[in-house]
């Protein structure tokens, strides 16, 4: 079995995959062909937003935007403490400060009462300005962007949307990366969609950040690439990249509604014996994992020795809270305590999911957790 059947999924679309990737090998246009505008035209209008820049990676994408807005010394960037870690890796590489804020125990999504909290001490017992707060998505699921929205309005913080897990996910019939002031994506192959490499996106309605991301992401180029008018980065996608994309997102649709069946089947099989995803009134997931919690580390230890010996599996997303990350250290602002990260960090366990997962294999997974647990 595998955790995201990505062979099984070119099986599936192998003509027009390679029908896409032979175009481009034939034209030879690798770096800015059409392909890429095609694409960025093609994501802003699934997303509903104005401006899509694609570029090389999703932690680019994020530090784009931090850029974009000019973050860097003396500035707070408010982050879950349990996401990957690109979310805030890219804020002290501007030389700004990450807060690391707790999550929902339900959602696992930032805490917008645990952000509050954290933006009050910033304010009264250190010297930073309060900038941005990254909204992460996590495991496909959008944050609580109505609390989220209210909040940066109040205290004037800019929201930075990551749906690095999320793209294609909703709330109502709004899309991920349409929540943000700025939002990104990423194409990492195993992400919602992803990519033969890797691949990011930067998405916003503003016209004069999106003029600044598209500088910023060919070398703070100017009216052309050999006028340079910023410092910026090599953050291209390449065309091979959207081409495949391209390709893929013909069949997205398809793929997100497979994965919301096979997380309903996981749920309806599994809801006794473990806590299953909760996913709130409104919300879709783009289903970039199906993550249970277990009573314990040594349940969950347990579990994942039952499944690997039956052939399946598993990762844990996270082990470690950000806010523990050795990388950290050396400028880590404590503004509130992240116990729910702590307590979910030695808890939680992803399953195989996919769009291509079949009913038979989710049920082979399930038994073996329901043995173990009833
Ligand atoms: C994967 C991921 C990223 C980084 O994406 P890359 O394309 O691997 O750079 C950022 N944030 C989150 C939450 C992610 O899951």
């Amino acid at each position: 079995m595998e955790f995201r059947d990505l062979k099984k999924q070119y099986q599936t679309h192998q003509k027009e995959i390679d029908a896409a990737v032979s175009a481009v090998i034939q034209e030879a246009h690798f770096i800015s062909g059409p392909q890429v505008a095609q694409l960025e035209a093609k994501l802003a209008a699934y997303v509903g937003v104005k401006h899509c820049i694609a570029c090389a990676n999703g932690t680019d994408a994020l530090q784009l935007a931090l850029m974009a807005w000019g973050i860097g010394a003396g500035d707070a960037v408010f982050v879950p403490d349990f996401t990957f870690f690109s979310s805030g890796e890219v804020v002290p590489l501007l030389g700004a400060t990450p807060v690391f804020v707790d999550i929902d125990a339900d959602t696992y999504n930032i805490s917008p009462e645990s952000l509050e909290s954290a933006i009050e001490y910033v304010i009264h017992y250190t010297d930073l300005r309060p900038r941005v707060v990254v909204a992460v998505d996590l495991f496909g699921q959008p944050a609580e962007y109505e609390k989220i929205r209210e909040m940066a309005d109040r205290y004037h913080l800019l929201v930075l949307e990551d749906a690095a897990q999320a793209f294609g996910g909703r709330i109502g019939e709004r899309r991920t990366c349409s929540f943000g002031d700025i939002s990104t994506t990423s194409f990492f192959p195993a992400k919602p969609l992803g990519c033969y490499g890797d691949g990011g996106a930067v998405f916003t309605d503003n016209d004069a950040w999106a003029d600044i991301l598209r500088s910023l992401h060919v070398h703070g180029k100017g009216g052309d690439k050999y006028d340079n008018i910023r410092i910026g980065l090599n953050s291209r996608l390449d065309t091979l990249q959207a081409a495949v994309l391209l390709a893929k997102m013909d069949f997205l649709d398809e793929e997100l509604k497979r994965c919301d069946q096979a997380a309903m089947e996981y749920t309806r099989r599994l809801h006794d014996v473990v806590k299953t995803p909760f996913i709130m009134e409104n919300m879709t997931s783009a289903w970039a994992q199906y993550t249970v919690c277990f009573e314990d580390t040594k349940i969950r230890e347990q579990a994942m020795a039952i499944l690997k010996e039956a052939g399946i599996p598993t990762a844990v997303y996270y082990k470690k809270p950000m806010h523990l990350q050795q990388a950290f250290a050396k400028n880590l602002v404590e503004a509130v305590s992240c116990t729910t990260t702590e307590d979910i960090c030695g808890k939680c366990l992803s399953l195989p999911m996919h769009p291509y997962l079949e009913e038979a294999q989710i049920e082979k997974v399930c038994e073996c957790l329901i043995n173990l647990l009833q």
